[in-house]
């Protein structure tokens, strides 16, 4: 089984994502890590990121490998421990720049396909472009989508329990910039798939979306056509 779960920054994606993986026993991945680990590979190499032909390059050759289960997954880049060092919002502006370059996408779509097919029970893939891209016949699509400042919210909140030192406005700041790169790019932009359940998770807890989920997967399992 092959879930789909797309939508914009901050919109709740990883955590319920890792939480459905689990749920069913599922390989979760995280493709955002992906081009984070991509995009820290090409800083660490000092190249300019408008260098879209070194960048390409550096993401072709650059080992990323996500282990370890959903809730304690360590991001390696050529070996080296890089979880949390892809997590800084240097990192997610460069690998937002890094991801609308199609030979990036290409290498990192590929990738992605490889780890879903080869998963035996089956894939959570969380990104922009999974069930547009990736696998746009997979089983279930979920789009998750919040108001900015929701997403904002919950980003700042993220940063400050990390000791992170920003500001709710420059997080807000950043969002949008990434969100405008997401939609705006010619090469597969941020789009709510075909026959995806779109749902607001602005004013949802967190367990109510997640067992809003749980029912979609459940009736496909029982093989319903429900909703
Ligand atoms: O999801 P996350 O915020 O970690 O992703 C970082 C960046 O990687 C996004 O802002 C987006 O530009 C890019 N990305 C993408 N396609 C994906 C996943 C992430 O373009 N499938």
């Amino acid at each position: 089984m092959i879930i789909a779960i797309d939508g914009p920054s901050g919109a709740g994606k990883s955590t319920l994502g890792k939480m459905l993986a689990k749920e069913f026993g599922l390989l979760y991945l995280d493709t955002g890590a992906m081009y984070r680990a991509a995009a820290l590979a090409v800083i660490k190499k000092g190249v300019s990121l408008e260098d879209r032909e070194k960048v390409a390059e550096i993401a072709e050759n650059a080992k990323i490998e996500l282990v370890g289960e959903p809730d304690s997954m360590q991001v390696l880049l050529d070996g080296e421990d890089v979880s949390a060092e892809i997590r800084t919002p240097d990192v997610a502006t460069a690998a937002s720049v890094v991801s609308t370059i199609s030979d990036v996408r290409k290498i990192m779509v590929d990738h992605q396909r490889a780890i879903g097919e080869s998963a035996a029970k089956g894939c959570v893939l969380e990104g922009r472009d999974i069930g547009s891209v990736v696998f746009p016949n997979a089983d279930i699509k979920f789009f998750l989508t919040a108001k900015p400042e929701a997403r904002a919210r919950r980003r700042f909140a993220e940063d400050q329990a990390k000791g992170r030192a920003t500001s709710y406005e420059k997080t807000l700041d950043e969002i949008n910039k990434r969100d405008e790169r997401d939609v705006s790019r010619s090469d597969s932009p941020l789009t709510i798939p075909q026959n995806a359940t779109v749902i607001d998770t602005s004013e949802l807890e967190l367990n109510d979306v997640f067992e809003l989920m749980i029912l979609k997967v459940k009736a496909l399992a029982a093989g319903s056509t429900a909703g």
